[in-house]
Order: C-alpha cells, then sequence, then structure tokens
C-alpha cells in the first residue's frame, strides 16, 4: 500500500460527515434538539487507549462542531477494579488530546443517591426484586440465545418484602453475593439482556470517591442510561457491542421518573493491526510485568503514545482519517504510523546521531584543527534556521553504512568508494582496521578539500550522503528502539483467544552507544527531533542531563507496507 493511499476518509460521507453527525444534524434541523450535549463515559479501571481517543475525538468533536457540550463522565460503579490514578490519568489525556469540559465533569457515583432511590421506584412499582440465588443459578437460568431463561423462586416476593430486604441490602446486613437487586422484565425475552438483568449487588469495598458510604452498588447496565439522563445528554455515543443493551436502557427511561430522554447511537470500535485495544489485556500486561507501566512506549495507551513522541495532533487526525462507521473493521498499523510521521516532518527538528557507531578516520585532515560547518534544522520549515556542527579527523558513522564485500546495490563506503558526509565533504575509505576478532574497528579514509558542503567543483558525484557525528563533541545517549508489541496483525486469532501467546519478543531493542551531536543536549523530554536518515525520536522522562535516553517514535519510511499487503484476517469483535 503507498503511504498516500492510506488517507481516505473511510466511514464519512462526500461532505466530511458521519452517520452521527448526520443524525445530530437532523435532530437540530427537526427541532428535536436545542443544545447538543454529548458525554465521554470511560470506566478508571485503567489507561486510555487509541480506541477511546476515536471516542473522545467524536464526542468532544461533535459537540464543538454543533455548538453544544460534552461532559467527562467516569463510570465509576465498580469499586474493586477502579482507582484515582486512572481518574487522573484519563482527565490529563483527554486534555492533552486537546479538549475541555469545563466545570462539566462528573461521576456515576455523583448520582448514587438518586440511582438507589430509582430502584426503590421500581421495587415500589412492582419492577424489581431482591433475588437470594446464587451468582452460579443466576448464570444457569439465564437461558441461551435459543432457549428462554427460567424464572427466580424469589420473583415474585412482595413490594414490602423487596423494599426491606433491598434496604436491609444497602444497610451492610449480609455478605457479598447473599442477593441481588434484579428488573422483573421477562425471563422469556429474546434479548438476554432484558432477562431480568440485575441492577445492584452487593459489594463490601471502599469506593475511591464514595468511601464506605455504600456497600451496594449499581451496575453498569442501571447506572448508565439514567447517568445520561440526569446531564440532559441528548447524543449517548457508545460503541456497538451495547446495541444489544439499548433495549433495556430504553426500558429504564420508560419506567423511571428521569428528568430527559437520551437517545442512544453505536459505532464501531477502532481497532488496529498488530494492536490490542483493550483495556482487560492491557492491564494483565501491566500487572505480570510484560511491559514496564501504562506507559511503556509499546502500549497502545494514550499515555505511552504520548511519551514515545506522538503528537496529539497525529492522533486527532488519525481517528479523523478512520472516520466514523458501523461496520467492523481493522485499520492499518501504517495508516496510524503515517498520520504520525506527517505531522513530525513539519515540526521535528533535524539532528545527527549514530545508533552504532564506527570510527572513521581522515588521514589527510590537518592534526589538531576542527572546523565548523552549516547543517539546516529542518528543510520543511526555512523559519527552523541552521546550526553548527564540529567536523575534525576522528568522525564516526553508522556501522551499517559500511560493507567490506558489498553486494552490487550497495553504494555506501567500502574499501575504495567515496561518499558524501551530510553537510562536509566527499571521503573515501582507503583501509580497513580490524580486531583480533576479525571485527571492523575503524576505516582509513581521505576527504577532498575542494568538496566543502558537499558538492566538489568538478561536477563528480557520489552515490550516497552519510550522516555522521564528530569524536571531538559527540555525547553519549541511549537509544530504544521499538516495533510491535505483538508478532501477529490478529493477536490471539491463531491461539485460542491467548493473546499473550502472540507476544512479540523482539518489540524492544536497547542501544546503549550511541553518539549523538551536542545539539540534541538541549532537547527537552518529549520534543520531537528527526535523527536523519533514521526516523522521529524523542527524549525519554528516564533520561538524565549526562545521559540522554531517545525513544523512536517512528521510522521514516512505511515499514509495514509489504507486511499488511495481504488482506487481515477477519475477527469477531470485542
Ligand atoms: P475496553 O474494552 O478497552 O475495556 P471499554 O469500552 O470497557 O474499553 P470504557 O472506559 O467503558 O472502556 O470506554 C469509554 C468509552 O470509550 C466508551 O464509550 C467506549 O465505547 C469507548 N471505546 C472503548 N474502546 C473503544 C475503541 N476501541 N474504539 C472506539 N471507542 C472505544
Ligand atoms: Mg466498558
Amino acid at each position: 500500500m503507498v503511504a498516500t493511499e492510506t488517507t481516505t476518509d473511510a466511514g464519512t460521507t462526500e461532505a466530511g460527515r458521519d452517520f452521527i453527525r448526520d443524525i445530530v444534524q437532523a435532530d437540530i434541523d427537526a427541532g428535536r434538539v436545542s443544545e447538543v450535549v454529548t458525554r465521554f463515559p470511560p470506566e478508571p479501571n485503567g489507561y486510555l487507549h487509541i480506541g477511546h481517543a476515536k471516542s473522545i475525538c467524536l464526542n468532544f468533536g461533535v459537540a464543538a462542531e454543533f455548538g453544544g457540550r460534552c461532559n467527562l463522565r467516569f463510570d465509576d460503579t465498580n469499586p474493586m477494579k477502579e482507582e484515582q490514578e486512572f481518574i487522573d490519568s484519563i482527565a490529563q489525556d483527554v486534555r492533552w488530546l486537546g479538549f475541555e469540559w469545563g466545570q462539566h465533569q462528573y461521576y456515576a457515583s455523583d448520582y448514587f443517591e438518586q440511582l438507589y432511590a430509582w430502584a426503590e421506584h421500581l421495587i415500589r412499582s412492582g419492577k424489581a426484586y431482591v433475588d437470594d440465588s446464587t451468582p452460579d443459578e443466576i448464570r444457569a437460568m439465564r437461558g441461551t440465545l435459543t432457549e428462554p431463561g427460567q424464572e427466580s423462586g424469589y420473583r415474585n416476593r412482595s413490594v414490602e418484602q423487596n423494599l426491606d430486604l433491598f434496604r436491609r441490602m444497602r444497610a451492610g446486613e449480609f455478605p457479598n453475593g447473599a442477593c441481588v437487586l434484579r428488573a422483573k422484565i421477562d425471563m422469556a425475552a429474546g434479548n438476554i439482556n432484558l432477562r431480568d438483568p440485575i441492577l445492584y449487588r452487593i459489594l463490601h469495598a471502599t469506593h475511591p470517591r464514595t468511601g464506605d458510604a455504600w456497600c451496594i452498588y449499581p451496575t453498569y447496565d442501571f447506572a448508565h442510561g439514567q447517568s445520561d439522563a440526569i446531564e440532559g445528554i441528548t447524543h449517548s455515543i457508545c460503541t456497538l457491542e451495547f446495541e444489544d443493551h439499548r433495549p433495556l436502557y430504553d426500558w429504564f427511561i420508560e419506567n423511571l421518573p428521569v428528568p430527559s430522554r437520551p437517545h442512544q447511537y453505536e459505532f464501531a470500535r477502532l481497532n488496529i493491526a498488530y494492536t490490542v485495544l483493550s483495556k482487560r489485556v492491557l492491564t494483565t500486561l501491566v500487572r505480570d510485568g510484560r511491559v514496564s507501566g501504562w506507559d511503556d512506549p509499546r502500549m497502545p495507551t494514550i499515555a505511552a503514545q504520548r511519551r514515545r513522541g506522538v503528537p496529539a495532533a497525529a492522533l486527532r487526525e488519525f481517528v479523523r482519517r478512520v472516520g466514523v462507521a458501523k461496520a467492523y473493521s481493522v485499520v492499518d498499523l501504517a495508516q496510524y504510523e503515517h498520520a504520525v510521521r506527517e505531522v513530525l516532518n513539519k515540526t521535528a527538528l533535524r539532528r545527527m546521531a549514530v545508533l552504532r557507531p564506527l570510527k572513521l578516520v581522515i588521514e589527510n585532515w590537518p592534526d589538531g584543527t576542527t572546523e565548523t560547518l552549516d547543517a539546516v534544522n529542518n528543510p520543511e520549515d526555512a523559519s527552523a534556521g541552521s546550526r553548527r556542527v564540529t567536523f575534525g579527523r576522528e568522525i564516526f558513522v553508522e556501522r551499517e553504512d559500511f560493507m567490506e564485500n558489498p553486494p552490487r546495490k550497495f553504494f555506501r563506503l567500502s574499501p575504495g568508494r567515496e561518499v558524501r558526509l551530510r553537510y562536509a565533504y566527499f571521503v573515501t575509505c582507503r583501509e580497513v582496521v580490524k580486531d583480533a576478532a576479525g571485527e571492523v574497528t575503524e576505516l582509513r579514509c581521505t576527504y577532498d578539500p575542494a568538496t566543502r558542503g558537499g558538492d566538489a567543483p568538478d561536477g563528480r558525484r557520489v552515490q550516497a550522503t552519510l550522516h555522521w557525528v564528530s569524536a571531538a563533541d559527540a555525547l553519549p545517549a541511549e537509544v530504544r528502539l521499538y516495533s510491535t508489541l505483538f508478532a501477529r496483525p490478529d493477536p490471539g486469532a491463531g491461539n485460542a483467544g491467548d493473546v499473550m501467546a502472540d507476544l512479540n519478543p523482539d518489540s524492544l531493542e536497547v542501544l546503549r552507544d550511541c553518539l549523538i551531536e551536542p545539539a540534541l543536549a538541549s532537547a527537552t523530554v518529549g520534543e520531537a527531533v528527526q535523527f536523519e536518515r533514521q526516523g522521529y525520536f524523542c527524549i525519554d522522562p528516564d533520561s538524565a542531563p549526562e545521559r540522554l535516553v531517545f525513544n523512536r517514535t517512528v521510522g521514516l519510511r512505511d515499514t509495514w507496507a509489504k507486511l499488511n499487503s495481504a488482506p487481515l484476517p477477519q475477527r469477531g469483535r470485542g
């Protein structure tokens, strides 16, 4: 696939619109909605990933485009899995992506008292009951897609009895799992979500926000739609796996005295090849120490991508191009990397760094002297100016830019071959020095003083231009090269869903003996630079002043083009 072909706006219509924006526009045109209110509703049980970025850009984007607002709401209904660290990271990531919610930061836990009152309302109208069945019994009686469920023996308790039991549940009289509150809908419903779903369970657990005030917690299904109604959400946008829950959400709204009626619209999740966008899997990777943390630059989390050097603008542009659709699809990694490269190409300063150094000595260089040469900071941006680089008798080039016995198409350094050193001179390799083991340790070269700046007055040409650093002032650095965390485009597909079996053992390569030009010492953490001929890099927070650590954000060229030219195998969603 050619890089430019990956920029088609899949899923959007000619006008740059998608079906969600069409629905919103129609609601405004018909006067059904005056102010558009959306929300991004993460559960704070992990860090956000690139898939969430799609939902964030959609919800905040729609609100901004139609002059409405978007709330940030934490769906914090499960204290067993939720933590303040996740709440903080989510807020930071959404802000970093470029979106602001002002004072509209909410929590499902803000509504616990109201949700509880509505649960009692359902009990009083005979539409909810306390069930003492064990979780296993409830599961067994739920039925299957082809068989109806069975009614629980506790289903016909009186209103008084249910109210009393539910209040005692709240008061903490029962241990975890002793009983649940269920909606009384229809155990024979074709949609399993309507087979008396659980509304409340007992959890003696401390909640990050409500502490020990509650020992019963609403289920996500019971909290979600009502939270939307409380906040006056006009368009509840979520991913397709909640399509089957919509009838249940509508049932709650119809059977409760809620202040507004939200409508839910579902779109397809973002999937990216070689990547798993699931907090459950990402949590396992972190917990099992397969990565260094949530922000390990190999992780698809927003925090990791930021640390790796991906600009927020590139993430936004990527999800814009992917578009919003209802059909399941897997996006090429090349498409993501293309968006990253495109932004960095415009902004990143060019620098020289040698990742695997090989010493090159210029024998005819005047002893004890150095020269400074002009080097362009960014050919894409004249205002970025230029810098001075030191050149001298001893420099370092990339080990892989030399071959003693080159094949026909290798045009870089080899014995007798002349090449250009970027911004400097033509040099010719005269001799190869090896150690006892036969490994090349040094190249002895000559330079042509007439080629200063990179051109020969006699018009003679060379077929390669190499980057280099000067032994006189190069600084040591560590460089971390990343490849995909998973070894196959569809992790898990070949191992009965076991994604861990598909981890790429070579996803991280650490180079500890790199040499960088001194101008890089003033780069700041996160700032993007291009190492000429190698890719885009940024300084990692692990850096110390005397020992900089760089992450490779993305290579210069599309290494995935070939790999991905075959169609990807399809996978079930979820
Ligand atoms: P995960 O499956 O990774 O645990 P989730 O859907 O459980 O994700 P939530 O915190 O509930 O995570 O997600 C918040 C919002 O982000 C939801 O509206 C959800 O639909 C949306 N979202 C999650 N993953 C994706 C994705 N891959 N693409 C688009 N939207 C997503
Ligand atoms: Mg979820």
